[in-house]
């Protein structure tokens, strides 16, 4: 008889819980899990026929019967028979099991129902129903990355538009200092002859283009 691989069943439940990035898996969750790894599942009602002669033929009517559900591959054919006298609650709990069996690898090579496996599959099921709040916190910031990196995105956009605006700011400033009166139509430097005594005011940077240089404070030596 093997050891039974406590820590590689907690671990493949991490595995599945991180994949779907959630800390709980639905029922949907564990079906859409089975049909991703080939598996299709059966409602098993014995008073159905066909499916009764499916689980004789395959050899799993006495499992099903007696275990709820059964996992069955051989070459291409794999099902999960399920009998479907289980309410949601009762299916979420018999799939954990069997999604164990498949991603213990139970079903490959000669797998036999055994107890190892059984408490394999059992162990599975408890880590993938039950995760630890580290682990769940683990998903619950897995599902949030994007909008935690949108957050971040937005921040660096926000300290970029400051750092720029700032920078225009500085800009407007380094345009010079130059200066003009109400009424005039030039631009002079403060201690201008030509303005002496007037009330003088900051020519800004966006109204540059409706002012002239003075010739005398500014263009003086230009040819
Ligand atoms: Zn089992
Ligand atoms: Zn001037």
């Amino acid at each position: 008889m093997n050891r039974i691989r406590s820590n590689e069943a907690k671990r493949e439940a991490a595995r599945v819980l991180r994949e779907l990035k959630s800390g709980s898996i639905s029922l949907e969750g564990l079906e859409a899990a089975l049909r991703r790894d080939g598996y299709r599942i059966m409602p098993y009602n014995p008073a159905k026929t066909a499916v009764q002669a499916l689980a004789a033929e395959l050899g799993v009517e006495d499992i099903v019967s007696r275990e709820q559900s059964v996992t069955f591959r051989q070459g291409d054919i794999r099902l999960v028979l399920l009998t479907d006298r289980l309410d949601n609650e009762e299916k979420r709990l018999v799939l954990a099991h069997e999604l164990g069996h498949v991603r213990m690898h139970h079903m490959e090579g000669t797998s036999a129902d055994s107890p190892v496996e059984e408490y394999e599959a059992n162990e599975f099921a408890h880590y993938l129903l039950n995760p630890s709040w580290m682990l769940r916190l683990e998903c619950t910031v897995r599902a949030h990355a994007r909008a935690f990196l949108a957050g971040l995105a937005m921040v660096v956009l926000l300290t970029g538009g400051t750092l720029l605006y700032a920078y225009k700011r500085q800009q407007a400033s380094y345009f010079g200092e130059y200066y003009v009166t109400r009424t005039g139509t030039k631009y002079h430097l403060k201690d201008c002859t030509a303005v002496q005594g007037r009330e003088l005011r900051r020519l800004r940077v966006d109204e540059a283009e409706r002012y002239a240089p003075c010739s005398i404070c500014i263009t003086q030596g230009e040819e």
